[in-house]
């Protein structure tokens, strides 16, 4: 491509569940399936599929290149990498940083982010096949920002797109999130959705106003908070010493606990956890 046809690049808001995760390492309960194979972060996910709506609608087709250029694991990533980049000076003048040593791009490989480096690995980004046949990549232009994506690398690489708008879905993702209902505060797949809308779970209402008073507590910490915790485990029919003291047996109780209340399992006592242990 020539020239600049579009200049979209604004920088990824992060989501709040995916501020303390491993690139790459992601808890299955934070992903969600693509209908067309491969996973995203569940927020991406409902962006992308909200996207692929609209541009249906309008005789543009938008599917990823592969079902693995959507979320990569580390060990995809690191697979990939390691087919493009050699030890050995190749003479591309094109070089990355992994595991402290200089890497050099192998003649006629397009370039890979390191491993953990990739918005992939946070399951944000997409690759989109023919990305720059006119009439797709005009749709783009004019609705990815309507849908909370901006590009990275403009304009060589213009299959790939991240989600940018963090826990605050644009307008239109949510008009579309309301005509696909899932349950409040649903993670998982689309199997695992279905089972819990199949299942009538709500999510608990009572207590909701409590528990936005309560801090998010994970492995590691102490506290008379995490005693109050125990406590409701306790209550809840999960034998727990209330020390205070958030450790493995606290945290693989509250996974437990969350499994059961089909709730996001995230091993941590965040506000829907609360919200369930207090009712
Ligand atoms: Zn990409």
């Amino acid at each position: 491509m020539a020239k600049v046809e579009w200049d979209y690049i604004v920088p990824v808001k992060m989501p709040a569940a995916l501020k303390s995760v491993e690139p790459g390492k992601l808890h299955p309960s934070l992903l969600r399936d693509i209908p067309t194979g491969g996973k995203l972060f569940y927020l991406a996910a409902d962006a992308w599929n909200a996207m692929v709506e609209a541009a249906k609608a309008a005789g543009v087709e938008l599917k990823p290149t592969s079902s693995g250029d959507l979320y990569r694991t580390y060990d995809s990533q690191k697979a990939g990498f390691l087919s493009r980049y050699s030890l050995e000076n190749t003479g591309t003048g094109s070089t990355k940083t992994f595991e402290g040593k200089t890497w050099y791009l192998k003649k006629g490989m397009a370039m890979l982010a390191t491993p953990g480096k990739s918005q992939h690995n946070l399951g944000l980004a997409v690759d989109i096949a023919n990305a720059s046949e006119k009439k797709r990549i005009n749709w783009l232009i004019a609705n990815v920002e309507k849908f909370g994506w901006s590009w990275e690398v403009v304009p060589s690489e213009p299959w790939h797109i991240r989600y940018v708008s963090g826990d605050n879905p644009t307008a239109a993702v949510q008009e579309y999130v309301a005509r696909n209902p899932k349950p409040v505060g649903m993670f998982g797949t689309v199997a695992e959705q279905k089972a819990a809308a199949e299942a009538k779970v709500a999510a608990p209402k009572a207590n909701v106003e409590e528990a936005k008073g309560k801090p998010v507590l994970r492995l590691g910490q102490k506290g008379l908070f995490i005693k109050e915790a125990q406590r409701l485990l306790e209550k809840n029919g999960y034998p727990c010493r209330p020390d205070g003291d958030f450790g493995p047996k606290t945290q693989d109780l509250i996974e437990q606990f969350q499994k059961a209340r089909n709730i996001p399992v995230t091993g941590e006592i965040d506000q829907p956890t609360w919200a369930a242990l207090l009712a």
